[in-house]
């Protein structure tokens, strides 16, 4: 037997083994799913499978980029990095450059975040002379966003009468006009949102036949990680491409659907028997992660919503500890609750920093645990909040770099017209935005042709310049890599000078942070696709940016770090810990005021705390307040009705008390009726949140580079100083090959190499394993 097979169950394995046909695991937490999925793709490659072949799709990038690692130890060959791994968007991104000119869209295309399409909202509401208090960019979003989801397009949207009733309902009639309009100028920016990601990538299996039949020939084997959570878009996607082969793996489970506010829908799991020939249902019902008091009180949280799949879950581990409830008087004294109790169990215990996950609700709960830790000098780090990228210096700088890859991006190029000061104001953008309204033409191509639209002659020097700069530094780019044009635009806008002119604590923090951008641009340049194999990869700017995008704020922060991880329960999905705080068991804080009004709602909220109870190992702490600021006022706050759901004899309650004087205040898509699947999908948005940014982030990014620069550890590579033109050489995956060329710098040397086997590859001799033959 291959050894990647031995430790698991039986279950487990057939999983394993079952590589054709349309399978299904729906089993509880902890049972392996996962596990089954990494080890499935390792076992489909070592019996010959092509990594190209194979498309796996999970939740985060972090999940991704996990199991591509598993994956490089069981087979310990560098072939992992041909799989289609990552979440959906990362994965539709990638497909859509090569294909979004089928669509109408350049391949240069850019992808606007939440933020980038807010402002595009903001302009189209703006345009269409509407009220923007009453139509707040959020709300608009949302809506529109729950409606992409649901496979909803602009036209449906607005010939449905029921929809169109609801939206009148919530006096905002004239929502599907906005989208319609948002749409349009998305495309014209030559821009897809995050959704679009999905609903283009649909449009184009649907609408292209010949692209169908590429995919579905390419995707030989498809498996999903988190299926539960895949929404009505995802879900018709992954139909279409599995319908050819049929083998598609999904796993996932039903009790930990926690996405219904974004449109997921456990329908899917129901509905996967139907979708195909003959599908195999296999159960896991070992759980490998908790112990027996912390399965049980899982179990009978879960068992109090309707509905649910029944399953079994059953541990061999040793019963261990009962769960601590802890009822402290203040927030604060919570968050120092906690950080007492991290202190104690590392003396007492030997856990280490990174053995603590503390799970909230919100992520506004986060300052109290933050402050605690920080006073008892307890190294955190939290995921969430402001991410590195949504800061205004960021997005400004990456706003030039978006604008030379693409001169039709408007939120880009309005972003930094005048930034830094260059005399185009307010008066002239917006004189470009209507000339090229009415001439149904970008507000670059306006720019180009200035003189025509008879702007005044201070402006119009002022414009010709811009523009002659950016189509500069767009000459730049066939020839010039990422880092090389983004050092040359911070240059000579004068923008990093103005930043390092501004000496407050503020601009100095700004100045910093646009040095670490610089920074993470030269490591990507520097950094090989594959460490094992040195393979240098496309370093254009193009593929940076379309790389960044789709960063989440998490993939910016090394999760092995030896610090506490304090993220909420949402983001703490498929993850595990030894020790697992959940604080603010509240009544609406968790179950949340907003999500109480349906039953529904409800269930939802108790998946969630199934979610957080089953992230724990060995120890679970849960942790109340009485009293809580929020949103400046003090409240006074009932235990969480979840906590009298759990067996009372597998508790321990104790009270952590304290005063108030600490107190701080601080188009005919998809089936079924659109509105059918826009009443599944629009839920209440998300809780405001406040958010925090940690310490720890400013120094995330310098972590990862640390990771990033540390090269394999069995790396021994000929000296490049030795190495020559015309010299013979072994490389450890492409075999024998002749060095065509030498360059790159000293320090981060480059040989192009022509490999009798593998064809000529640029590789970075830092990394390579080469022998001189
Ligand atoms: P979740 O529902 O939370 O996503 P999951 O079902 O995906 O959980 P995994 O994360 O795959 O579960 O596995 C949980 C833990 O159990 C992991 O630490 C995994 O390595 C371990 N595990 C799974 N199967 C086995 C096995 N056969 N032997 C030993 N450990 C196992
Ligand atoms: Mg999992």
């Amino acid at each position: 037997m291959q050894d990647y097979l031995k430790g698991l169950n039986p279950n487990q394995r057939e999983a394993v083994t079952t590589t054709e046909g349309a399978l299904m695991i729906v089993a509880g937490a902890g049972s392996g799913k996962t596990k089954v999925l990494t080890t499935r793709i390792a076992h489909l490659m070592a019996k010959g499978v092509d990594a190209f072949n194979i498309l796996a799709l999970t939740f985060t990038n972090k999940a991704a980029a996990e199991m591509k690692e598993r994956i490089g130890h069981i087979l310990g060959t560098g072939e992992a990095r041909n799989l289609y791994i990552g979440t959906f968007h990362s994965v539709f991104a990638r497909i859509m450059r090569g294909e979004a000119h089928r669509l109408g869209y350049p391949s240069s295309f850019t992808i606007y975040d939440t933020d980038d399409a807010k402002s595009v909202l903001k302009t189209v509401v703006q345009e269409l002379n509407l009220d923007p208090q009453h139509y707040k960019p959020n709300a608009c979003y949302n809506r529109i966003s729950g409606a992409k989801n649901a496979l909803v397009g602009p036209r449906e949207y607005l010939n449905d009468y029921h929809i169109q009733q609801e939206d009148m309902r919530a006096n905002r009639p004239m929502l599907g006009q906005i989208y319609a309009a948002y749409a349009q100028r998305c495309f014209k920016n030559g821009a897809m949102d995050f959704d679009d990601l999905l609903i283009k990538m649909y449009e184009l299996l649907k609408n292209f036949p010949e692209a169908l039949h590429k995919y579905q020939h390419k995707f030989k084997y498809i498996l999903i990680d988190e299926y539960q959570d895949t929404n009505p878009a995802q879900y018709e996607i992954i139909k279409l491409l599995g319908a050819a082969n049929e083998n598609v793996c999904v796993v996932g489970d039903d009790a930990q659907s926690i996405y219904s506010f974004r449109g997921a829908t456990i329908q899917n799991i129901l509905q996967f028997q139907n979708d195909y020939d003959d599908v195999k249902v296999i159960k896991l019902e070992q759980n490998y992660r908790s112990t027996p008091n912390i399965l049980n009180a899982a179990n009978q949280i879960i068992k109090n919503n309707k509905g649910q799949i029944e399953k079994t879950l059953f541990t061999d581990q040793p019963t261990g500890e009962n769960i601590k409830l802890v009822r402290t008087q203040s927030d604060n004294d919570e968050g120092k609750y906690v950080a007492d109790a991290i202190m104690e169990n590392k003396l007492r215990n030997h856990f280490s920093n990174k053995d603590f996950a503390i799970l909230y609700r919100t992520n506004a709960q986060s300052r109290s645990f933050e402050e605690s830790l920080r006073r008892a000098g307890i190294p955190y780090t939290i995921f969430g909040g402001i991410s590195f990228y949504q800061r205004k210096e960021i997005k400004d700088y990456i706003a030039y770099l978006r604008l030379i890859v693409n001169p039709q991006d408007e939120e880009a190029l309005k972003r930094i017209i005048n930034y830094p000061i260059r005399g185009i104001g307010k008066t002239t953008v917006d004189k470009a935005i209507l000339f090229a309204n009415q001439n149904e033409i970008s507000m670059w191509q306006v720019l180009e042709s200035a003189a025509y639209y008879g702007f005044k002659s201070g402006t119009l020097q002022a414009i010709d310049e811009f523009v002659t700069m950016i189509k500069s530094f767009h000459s730049m780019l066939p020839t010039k890599n990422a880092y090389d044009i983004a050092f040359h635009v911070g240059k000579q806008t004068g923008f990093v000078k103005e930043l390092f002119n501004d000496k407050s604590t503020e601009g100095v923090q700004r100045y910093e942070n646009v040095q670490e951008l610089l920074n993470s641009i030269k490591e990507f340049i520097e950094t090989p696709i594959s460490e094992e194999s040195g393979e240098v990869g496309d370093k254009s700017l193009g593929t940076y940016l379309q790389q960044i995008t789709l960063l989440t704020d998490s993939d910016q922060k090394d999760p092995n770090a030896d610090t506490v991880k304090m993220m909420t329960i949402h983001a703490s999905k498929g993850l595990e810990y030894p020790v697992v705080f959940v604080g603010g068991l509240e009544e609406t804080l968790f179950p949340s005021g907003m999500s109480i009004n349906t039953r529904e709602e409800l269930e939802e909220e108790r998946r969630l705390f199934y979610v957080a109870v089953t992230r724990a190992k060995k120890r679970l702490f849960l942790t109340y307040a009485n009293t809580r600021y929020k949103f400046g006022q003090l409240t006074q706050n009932e235990p969480s009705r979840f906590i009298e759901e759990i067996p009372q004899d597998l508790v321990d309650r104790s009270y952590a008390g304290g005063g108030l004087k600490n107190q701080s205040s601080g188009s005919g898509w998809g089936s079924g009726s659109a509105f059918d699947r826009m009443r599944k999908t629009t839920t209440p948005a998300q809780p405001q949140e406040r958010t925090f940014v940690s310490a720890v982030a400013a120094g995330a990014l310098k972590n990862q580079k640390e990771v990033a620069h540390t090269p394999s550890t069995n790396f021994v590579p000929s000296d490049p100083a030795t190495l020559q033109e015309g010299m013979k050489v072994e490389h450890q995956k492409f075999g024998f090959g002749e060095v065509m060329k030498l360059e790159g710098s000293a320090h981060n040397p480059v040989a192009t190499i022509k490999f009798d086997q593998n064809g000529e590859k640029k590789i970075m001799l830092n990394y390579a394993k080469l022998m001189i033959v």
